[in-house]
């Protein structure tokens, strides 16, 4: 399969590594948001969340959550971090390969929160919206 984020996992890409272990794969974003802005992807192919199983997801978050120790315990120090995923093309996602941002963020870093990158609030009622859910 020609998928960039698949070679990279395999080493056959150079890439600034993190870090490694039998699930995932961590490495620098080419173009990043904040300094240490890292990019954590399964080694098995899947674009999104849902071709996962349990244990696989378990295995991707248990390295994110490395991953991000690893930073928080660098000189790079953040005070904290956006942690989120493309999941999509509608929600920008671009390399259909899943792959979860890890973003350090630092007090007066001219950030913001998660819930900024859409203002889109539903018209109706948040019953009328819970209904249609479950
Ligand atoms: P997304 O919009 O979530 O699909 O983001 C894809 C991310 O991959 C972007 O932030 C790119 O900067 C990053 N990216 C693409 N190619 C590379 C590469 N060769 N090495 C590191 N990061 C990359
Ligand atoms: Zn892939």
């Amino acid at each position: 399969m020609d998928c960039l984020f698949c070679k990279i996992a395999a080493g056959e890409n150079p890439v600034h590594k993190v870090w490694e272990d039998e699930n995932v794969f961590a490495f620098l974003d080419i173009n990043p948001s904040s300094p240490g802005h890292t990019m954590v992807i399964p080694k098995k192919h899947v674009s999104t969340m849902f071709e996962l199983t349990r244990e696989e997801l378990g295995g991707v978050f248990d390295g994110v959550k490395k991953v991000m120790q690893k930073i928080k315990d660098s000189k790079l120090a953040p005070q904290g971090f956006n942690v989120g995923i493309n999941h999509d093309s509608v929600a920008g996602q671009e390399v259909m390969h899943l792959h979860i941002h890890i973003i350090p963020r630092w007090e007066n870093d001219g950030g913001s929160s998660v819930q900024s990158i859409i203002k889109h609030p539903p018209e109706e009622s948040l019953e009328s919206v819970l209904e249609k859910i479950v």
